[in-house]
């Protein structure tokens, strides 16, 4: 599903915040952030210099590139901030964050990650399906990952709780390379339409 109505310039990354995910979501979270930078698209994220999260940071700016962090004030206080971004806003909420996470980006891509990568990942796709937006939300499938989470929608679709045809909220890559390659494509199309 290649949606987009607007070039994609900024991305929104949602992934783990762990330091001891597998090492194989490490690397695409680096070829992730550096290729972004190498196309001048901005990354946004949730502001934290931990796990995969820091790591996509921490490519884009050896990149060159631009990085704005969005962290509520309770885990700035906790001291996982990044002060090595571009731009760092602290705001008062989750849901204050949240919002930023989702308007500023043209399209979101999702790393593997824990309870607060499924729960980013669950509010987009809601409200994606809601008609909310339309931005592209592209899973970085490294490794097979989400392969059970969309085994559970089968059986969404199967008990009738969701109609046919939700794939199309979302497309699967399985590399940094494959997402980057199908944001150049998206861009490219709306260079120049058909
Ligand atoms: P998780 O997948 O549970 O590690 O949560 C990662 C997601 O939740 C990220 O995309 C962040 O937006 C948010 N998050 C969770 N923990 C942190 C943290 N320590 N610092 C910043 N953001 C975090």
């Amino acid at each position: 599903m290649e949606e987009k109505q607007y070039m994609i310039s900024s991305v929104t990354v949602y992934c783990s915040s762990s330091g001891q995910a597998p090492q194989p979501y490490f690397d695409e979270a680096t070829l992730l952030g550096k290729g972004l930078a190498e196309r001048n698209i901005g990354l946004v994220f949730g502001g934290g210099h931990v796990g995969l999260m820091g790591r996509t940071a921490d490519a884009v700016m050896q990149g060159g590139g631009t990085v704005k962090g969005i962290i509520p004030r309770f885990l700035e206080e906790r001291e996982v901030a990044h002060y090595g971004i571009s731009e760092l806003h602290v705001v008062e909420t989750m849901h204050e964050r949240k919002m930023l996470l989702t308007g500023w980006a043209d399209a979101f891509v999702i790393l593997p990650g824990g309870f607060g990568t499924l729960d980013e990942l669950m509010e987009i796709l809601t409200w994606k399906h809601l008609g909310h937006h339309d931005k592209p939300i592209i899973l970085l499938n490294v490794g097979g990952f989400w392969d059970q989470l969309l085994g559970f929608f089968g059986r969404i679709a199967a008990d009738r709780m969701v109609k046919p045809g939700y794939e199309a909220y979302y497309d699967l890559c399985s590399s940094a390379d494959e997402a980057l390659a199908l944001i150049d494509r998206i861009n490219r199309r709306q260079a120049s339409p058909a």
